[in-house]
């Protein structure tokens, strides 16, 4: 764990999170100023900053994740299809190094821009209830 890490401090439970999926190694959780209804952020437990710091065995954990989160996600949600982002570096929008997956649902038509909103606490706590694995 990294010190004044914040999704280290999500996954080791020191800071609330909406969570939605947990198991032994990576944690889903929603994002707090998400860019549709259901933007979901995947994590795996253990820091590393971004995609080349992070080993080919974590990373073929997380994609699994992302795909099973992913899928339950639009078998639960108004979802027609969903984006997989995934930023590195500053100049590519990373703001949290700490590597994770964005899981962006989208719905036909919605002409998505990406771009954070203000998340509703107490919205976001009832979806993580409906989404919750
Ligand atoms: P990125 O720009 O790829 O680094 O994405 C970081 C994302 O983390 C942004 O979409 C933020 O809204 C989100 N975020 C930052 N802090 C939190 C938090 N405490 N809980 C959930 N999401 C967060
Ligand atoms: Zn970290």
């Amino acid at each position: 764990m990294k010190n004044d890490c914040i999704f280290c401090a999500i996954g080791a439970g020191e800071i609330p999170s909406f969570k939605i999926y947990e198991d032994e190694v990576s944690l889903a959780y929603l994002d707090i100023n998400p860019f549709s209804f259901g933007h979901t952020l995947v994590i795996p437990k253990a820091h590393s900053a971004n995609l080349a710091e992070t080993s080919d065995e974590t990373l073929a954990m997380l994609v699994s994740r992302v795909k099973k989160i992913a899928r339950h996600i639009k078998e639960t949600l108004p979802c027609d299809g969903y984006n997989i982002l995934q930023n590195n570096g500053e100049a590519a929008g990373q703001s949290v190094h700490h590597i994770h997956f964005h899981i962006v649902p989208r719905m036909a038509g919605d002409k998505l821009e990406f771009v954070n909103s203000k998340g509703d606490m107490a919205a976001l706590q009832a979806l993580a209830e409906r989404l919750k694995m």
